[in-house]
């Protein structure tokens, strides 16, 4: 049985390669029937950040990515939650110990800053060593001796020397590591918490995880949890691995960051994000005006496809056609304007219905109460084909809920003569006695008095846009009169000529 996992730590925001994973979880166990389980990291107490957790699950949910098993639902390897794991891992710890392949270290951080230092340009991930192995030249009786004293310490994998870890990457095919260029990794801190690498490991396996998708830039920890899965004897229980292309910048250089975000003003995270560290807002793909759907189906697009030209997948569609083959090793680059192209196409797709509480809610963050749903549902026809982002509505048809505040008719003043005044209160008196009131006979009714005052219809037609919209924009103006109705139409004629 499939089960996969997302098993993010709650250090802040999701951000849009963190849901890509969360969907491409989900995709391949829906697609094979498995299971989808949501486990929070959270054994690293210094970068744990309030919130962040509620926040993972308020995206899922606002996604419809739904775990099967998660912190929230439970399930049959409960808790879903590290931290609540914390008296399971010391044991694992010890065996290895036991085994040889891991060792107590005892070094302060004072002594470890040390030997950073002489290293020559140490940096932590770019295959740097440093010697932390001190510990390990310890004889037996002295280090039964500290820990008798309760001297601090860890317990550190023993990476073996000159050796090469190779493994099959479902993405990436083979990759091959040198254990020279490894770190003797802790795996149990100080406080008995274990580390990320010694926790995804024994969780993975405890919870009986079939595939790990994760991003590429877990890549470099691999070796440290092949060999756990190794030394601690599960090796052919091991996940297969799929470690999924970065999101790159829009230009391709590096790999896409919250700064760019910031810099290019577009968001990068799922929803918005207020660090209340820093009282800091980023911006949110939900708040911003982006549906779910569009969201999944622009994310699904970042590292893979189906090998036609089709663009926009449902969902459903996402589950029956989604394979590991075919995503990319190469890294996805982030469009923002292909981003909103694909919420345009799915609010066109979108049926009104499922709109109106979104749309609602757009034009109530604007301070525009709606009250008659039939009148929503109308606007929301005229306008969904012009509407890019949700907010868009808002820009799109606010002067349907009120007066335009201003007009644009400044753009037609130095062109407007008294035959012009002469024609709207004419049209004015036309449209009042009007036994119907549609768009069509509107269209009518306006044509041939155009015609009967000498006028060109492009001399007449643009003013009274101005006058319902305020702008020149908007759909066809009958439509738009025909949906303002008889009284509110009139009054915006004689508000205009005033
Ligand atoms: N806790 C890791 C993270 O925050 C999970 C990496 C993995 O899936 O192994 O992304």
């Amino acid at each position: 049985k499939v089960r996969v996992r997302f098993a993010p730590s709650p250090t802040g925001g999701l951000h849009l390669g963190g849901v890509r994973t969360v969907l491409f979880n989900y995709l391949f166990a829906k697609k094979h029937n498995g299971e989808f389980i949501l486990r929070i990291e959270d054994t690293d107490q210094t970068r744990y950040v309030e919130g962040a957790e509620q926040y993972i699950l308020d995206c899922l949910a606002w996604c419809g990515l739904t775990p099967d098993e998660s912190p929230v639902v439970g399930g049959p390897y409960s808790p879903y939650r590290q931290s609540e794991r914390k008296p399971l891992y010391r044991e694992y710890a010890e065996k290895l110990v036991a085994q040889g392949h891991a060792y107590y270290a005892f070094d302060t951080t004072e002594e470890l800053d040390q030997k950073r230092k002489d290293v020559p340009n140490f940096q932590y991930g770019h295959g740097h060593r440093y010697d932390m192995r001190n510990s390990l030249n310890l004889p037996l009786h002295e280090v039964e001796q500290l820990l008798h004293d309760g001297t601090p310490h860890v317990i550190r994998i023993k990476m073996p020397e000159d050796d090469t870890i190779n493994f099959n990457d479902m993405v990436r095919g083979y990759v091959s590591f040198e254990t020279n260029q490894v770190d003797d990794k802790v795996l149990l801190k100080a406080d008995g918490m274990p580390t990320y690498h010694l926790a995804v490991v024994v969780d993975d396996y405890l919870m009986k995880i079939t595939h790990a998708f994760r991003g590429e830039e877990w890549l470099p920890s691999a070796p440290v949890h092949l060999l756990l899965w190794e030394y601690l004897g599960w090796k052919d229980e091991m996940p297969k691995w799929a470690h999924l292309p970065l999101i790159l910048k829009p230009d391709g250089h590096g790999k896409l960051s919250k700064r760019d975000g910031a810099r290019l003003g577009f968001p990068v995270y799922a929803m918005n994000w207020l660090d209340n560290k820093t009282g800091e807002l980023t911006p949110g793909f939900r708040e911003l005006g982006f549906l779910p759907e569009a969201f999944l189906n622009l994310l699904a697009t970042l590292g893979w496809n189906d090998g036609t030209d089709q663009e926009i997948f449902t969902l459903d569609e996402l589950i029956a056609k989604f394979s590991i083959e075919r995503v990319s090793k190469a890294g996805a680059k982030f469009d923002f304007e292909k981003a909103k192209w694909f919420n345009a196409e799915w609010i066109k797709r979108e049926g009104i219905e499922s709109l109106k509480d979104k749309v609602k809610q757009v034009f109530e963050d604007k301070g525009i109460a709606v009250t008659n749903d039939d009148y929503l549902l109308s606007v929301i026809k005229l306008v969904k084909d012009r509407a890019v982002l949700l907010t868009d509505f808002y820009a799109q048809g606010a002067y349907f809920f009120e007066q335009p505040k201003e007009y644009d008719l400044n753009a037609v003043k130095p062109k407007w003569t008294d035959g012009k005044t002469e024609f709207f209160k004419a049209l004015a008196d036309k449209y009042a006695g009007s036994a119907t009131w549609e768009a069509v006979d509107l269209e009518t009714t306006f044509k041939v008095l155009t015609e009967e005052k000498g006028f060109k219809i492009g001399d007449v037609m643009l003013p009274f846009r101005i006058m319902l919209v305020g702008g020149k924009f908007g759909p066809h103006v009958f439509d738009i009169a025909a949906l303002l109705g008889k009284d509110e139409t009139l009054a915006r004629i004689e508000k205009a000529l005033e």
